[in-house]
């Protein structure tokens, strides 16, 4: 039978059956009826020699899924590909990997150099997650290590006891090293005991001599039975003793230097502290205490040193706490202080000052007549008072209201001010009475100024909300040698100024 007639038979038999002609049901039909006409066709073994190489697991699975053609079967592959986890592929390799690092920390412990040498590169691999390469390479080192590896020097034991290589720690325990003198005793341990003995427990350094036995025991253990052996022990006993005791020594003498400097510090410090605290008085008492019975051994010494450096510090810091604290009160009270002044000096000014006109008030013309007096008493340098009373003045309060009264007495005393000296002194001496006390001024002299003041006010345009308000000026004046007293000084000034009041104002009365 040709191809042909299989195809047609193919064709036939898919009209018969009223199959859809689908490409996979049109190759299942062609196959059954190659197979059928004895036709090996090569495509229509589908998906067998695929299935023979899979394992069990798999062949029941693709059973159970019902694949038949090769596309069914790539796609049964591909979703069973899809359907592995890779949460568990990493969980798997990690594992793995910490089972490795496991071994090759066990083959660390193994005593060999060279494994010990790749084991730790294996473990710093796996810890570094080295690439497939640098596995590679550690795989083949490994590999190398396997096949050179020789463990023919464990015979070497045999002559020892019998040498198990699976089991090399029951071999080395088993093995008995004798000696000709010591029939099988180990002296190994004994030697070794022997010789930390007699390493010195202060001294820093062995003498020679013990270096020397020690050496010779250990290549030669059986020395030990020897009387010789027996001397040498005794000298390098003696010698360790010999050698810790100055050892001791030395410290004992290192310490001592160091306690007298120490402590001659401390007590000249402590002197000078001036505290009196008892904390310090029994630090002071330890330390004369340690001058007289130098402790023979380091830690009574140390510990004594210990206790007095730390009630030192403490002490120490508890003073600077203090002192802050005490600074820091010094300086608010400076502040303070400071303060304080600036307020005093505000109001002495204020005392002797006219709060209205800003010349001196009653009390500080008072204390500078008094002032004038005492001179005049003791240098004979006479002085002159003026008494100036502004006039009608209540006629300027009733006009122009007491506000206006004030600005004038403001002006006059400025214009008091101007015609005055440095040297006079000007100040008012009630409500709007002024006094002048005119030093080193004769009665010629304190009259000219008293005119020229008066002049001054009668010819000055005192204004208040654009109205001038005239005003006039009434002076007394007085040299004080022609009086027998400051007193009668004043009311003689006092007296002139009512004369002028009475001579109509305006004018200027001497006497
Ligand atoms: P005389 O010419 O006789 O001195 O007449 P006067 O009006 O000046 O004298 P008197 O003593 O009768 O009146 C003084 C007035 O001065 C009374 C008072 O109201 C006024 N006075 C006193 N002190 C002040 C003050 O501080 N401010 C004002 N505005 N007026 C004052
Ligand atoms: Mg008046
Ligand atoms: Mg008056």
């Amino acid at each position: 039978m040709t191809i042909n007639q299989i195809v047609r038979n193919t064709v036939e038999r898919l009209k018969a059956e009223g199959k859809v002609w689908t490409p996979d049901v049109y190759a299942e039909t062609f196959c059954a009826e190659a197979k059928k006409a004895g036709f090996a066709v090569e495509d229509c073994s589908g998906i067998d020699r695929y299935v023979a190489l899979m394992d069990k697991k798999t062949l029941d699975e693709i059973k159970q899924y019902r694949v038949r053609t090769t596309a069914e079967l790539i796609r049964f592959l591909i979703s069973k590909l899809s359907r592995m986890n890779p949460n568990e592929a990493t969980i798997l390799v990690e594992l793995l990997s910490g089972l490795a690092k496991k071994m090759a920390q066990s083959i660390d412990l193994l005593h060999n150099p060279d494994a010990s040498a790749l084991a730790k590169k294996t473990i710093a691999i796996l810890e570094s997650q080295g690439g497939s390469t640098q596995i590679d390479l550690l795989k083949q080192a490994w590999t190398n290590f396997l096949s050179v590896y020789d463990d023919s020097f464990l015979m070497k034991l045999a002559h020892f006891g019998s040498v198990d290589s699976t089991n090399l720690r029951s071999t080395i325990e088993g093995l008995k090293f004798k000696t000709s003198q010591g029939g099988g005793v180990d002296y190994d341990r004994t030697i070794r005991i022997l010789i930390s003995s007699l390493v010195p427990s202060i001294a820093p350094t062995m003498d020679d001599t013990t270096i020397e036995l020690s050496q010779k025991l250990h290549s030669n253990p059986a020395y030990i039975a020897t009387d010789e052996c027996e001397k040498e022990i005794k000298t390098a006993i003696a010698m360790r003793i010999a050698l810790d005791k100055h050892s001791v020594e030395e410290m004992v003498h290192a310490l001592d230097v160091l306690l007298d400097k120490l402590s001659v510090q401390l007590i000249d410090l402590i002197e000078r502290s001036e505290s009196s605290s008892s904390e310090i008085r029994e630090v002071k008492r330890d330390l004369e205490a340690l001058e007289s019975h130098k402790p023979a051994d380091f830690k009574t010494a140390h510990k004594r040193l210990y206790t007095i450096a730390s009630t030192l510090e403490e002490r120490v810091e508890v003073l600077s706490k203090d002192l802050k604290v005490h600074n820091e009160k010094v300086n608010q009270m400076g502040k303070k202080i400071a303060t304080l002044e600036a307020e005093l000096a505000q109001a002495t000014q204020a005392s002797r000052e006219d709060f209205l006109t800003k010349l001196f008030n009653k009390r500080a013309i008072e204390e500078y007549l008094n002032l004038k007096e005492a001179e005049y008493e003791r240098h004979g340098h006479s002085f002159c008072v003026a008494m100036l009373d502004l006039d009608h003045f209540k006629a300027v309060n009733d006009t122009y209201g007491h506000e206006a009264g004030d600005a004038v007495l403001i002006a006059f005393a400025k214009i008091l001010k101007l015609e005055a000296r440095n040297s006079d002194i000007v100040g008012r001496y009630g409500g709007e009475e002024f006094l002048a006390i005119l030093g080193d001024t004769d009665l010629e002299g304190a009259k000219i100024f008293c005119e020229k003041v008066r002049a001054h006010v009668e010819q000055a345009h005192f204004m208040y909300q654009g109205q001038r308000i005239a005003v006039s000026i009434s002076i007394g004046v007085a040299q004080r040698s022609n009086f027998p007293s400051l007193k009668a000084l004043i009311s003689g000034a006092d007296e002139r100024l009512y004369d002028a009041k009475r001579k109509g104002r305006n004018r200027v009365e001497p006497a």
